[in-house]
């Protein structure tokens, strides 16, 4: 794995004045100890601006030995200890990691597919998830309770993810209960709503759908997850990401005149009774602070400067970025798209910088940009760092696990539900499924 297209080593050099563009934060270059030290936040990058949970996980400080060490004596340290432990662990690296974490992976991509990765891995007595803090929740849901789930730095948590609050939800669902008492009284066997969250949320909401009839999604399979709840319900609740479910459901046909924003801090989420009645599709009112980065002017500046642009965005950009586009999909689709493309192409991206970088290095035969000229990672999973990784590993060469992840029983058998129906889950036409 090339570490020259490493955010960090570009960062360095727009701060060294080598490179021409600027970053977010001047405090990326910062060492992540130095945030864990700070009141709690997401740290510098995407994220930055958006107000972190009080009851969020801090890190503790990790020892001086690896805060202080050299990037090269933490090389050493890790391939020795991963050397040492052989099977008994897997490191799992997401596409949004930076280079200098994402080179020691055993496996590496979406959340999803990294949780499945490891559930493969039975004799591994631990799995080291260089992510953030949801996909090492769903890792442990996959995984066989033998399996320890850690996470190198527990301040790694997931913006969007936090903007679903567990008891914000209930508090929805109680009213949405008593708005729409009546329906189903007629015998009707559709639900009045079917909950439905994507993967990028905590086990707590994942356990909320999976007990009242939903399902989570992934931005590969939301169009299927949507069909199916459609097959069941009159409306949908989509947590938490509004772009996310708004895409998907456009893209079905369902009108934006039939979708509502549900705002957790105001009185029936900002809606009156008859609104919410008329919805078919609530959409929670979170976002990604990385994916909202994008814009339709920057496409417009791409397709002016680039005649023959392939503009691909992530669903998680607005509508209005998704519709500019020529492709939108998750990032395992824009990673084949990019795979597949026979003639040399130029491929303008919307999503987090690590991973356009790393498919701009991967592939010299294609000019691949990403669509914000701003180097501006996702914060959190910018808080791993190799430091970290060598601590989690010496500890378990030591015979501990320190910051181990873990779901409560009684959180995780709903959750796996609602998991299994999203597995089980097959395409379906919109057509039978309306209301
Ligand atoms: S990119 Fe967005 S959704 Fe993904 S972990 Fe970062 S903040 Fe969360």
């Amino acid at each position: 794995m090339t570490t020259t297209a490493s955010v960090e080593l570009t960062l360095r050099d727009i701060s060294a004045g080598a490179a021409a563009g600027s970053s977010c934060s001047t405090r990326l270059l910062d060492a992540p100890w130095d945030v864990d030290r700070e009141d709690p936040g997401y740290g510098p990058g995407a994220s930055m601006a958006d107000a972190i949970p009080a009851v969020a996980p801090r890190q503790g400080e990790i020892p001086a030995e690896y805060r202080e060490a050299s990037a090269e004596e933490l090389d050493r340290r890790i391939r020795a200890a991963k050397a040492e432990l052989g099977d008994r662990v897997v490191v799992l690296g997401h596409f949004y990691q930076r280079d200098e974490v994402v080179q020691y992976a055993d496996y590496v991509g979406d959340s999803f597919q990294l949780a499945t990765a490891a559930k493969a891995r039975t004799e591994a007595e631990a799995i080291i998830f260089c992510g953030v803090h949801f996909m090492a929740e769903t890792a442990d849901l996959l995984s066989t309770p033998e399996q320890a789930v850690i996470l190198p730095n527990l301040a790694a948590g997931c913006s969007m993810a936090d903007m679903a609050d567990i008891d914000q939800v209930e508090e929805c669902w109680e009213q949405l209960m008593e708005v729409l008492e009546d329906e189903g009284a007629d015998g009707d066997a559709l639900a009045p709503v079917i909950p439905v969250t994507y993967m990028n949320s905590s086990a707590a909401i994942k356990g909320f759908v999976g007990r009242h009839g939903g399902i989570v999604c992934t931005s590969s399979n939301a169009s299927t997850v949507l069909a199916w709840a459609f097959e069941r319900g009159r409306r949908v609740l989509f947590l938490p990401d509004q772009h996310l479910g708004r895409n998907t459901a456009k893209a079905m046909g369902i009108g934006l005149d039939e979708m509502a924003m549900w705002n957790p801090r105001r009185p029936l989420g900002g809606n009156d009774e008859q609104t919410v009645r008329d919805a078919r599709v609530l959409l929670w009112h979170g976002f990604c602070s990385v994916h909202k980065r994008f814009t339709v002017a920057q496409i417009d500046k791409a397709r002016a400067e680039h005649p023959d642009v392939r503009v691909i965005v992530h669903p998680e950009c607005p509508m209005e970025v998704v519709d500019a586009a020529d492709e939108a999909g998750s990032t395992d689709v824009i990673r084949r798209a990019i795979e597949g493309a026979t003639e040399p192409t130029t491929f303008a991206i919307g999503t987090e910088i690590n991973l356009v970088q790393r498919l701009a290095a991967q592939h010299p035969q294609h000019e691949i940009f990403c669509l914000d000229p701003v180097v501006c990672p996702c914060s959190t999973m910018y808080r791993i760092h190799p430091g970290y990784l060598a601590w989690t590993l010496e500890a378990l060469l030591r015979g501990e696990v320190v910051n181990q992840v873990s779901v409560s029983p009684d959180v995780a058998e709903p959750a796996r539900v609602a998991l299994e129906r999203m597995l089980a889950a097959k395409p379906a036409p919109l057509a039978g499924s309306a209301r």
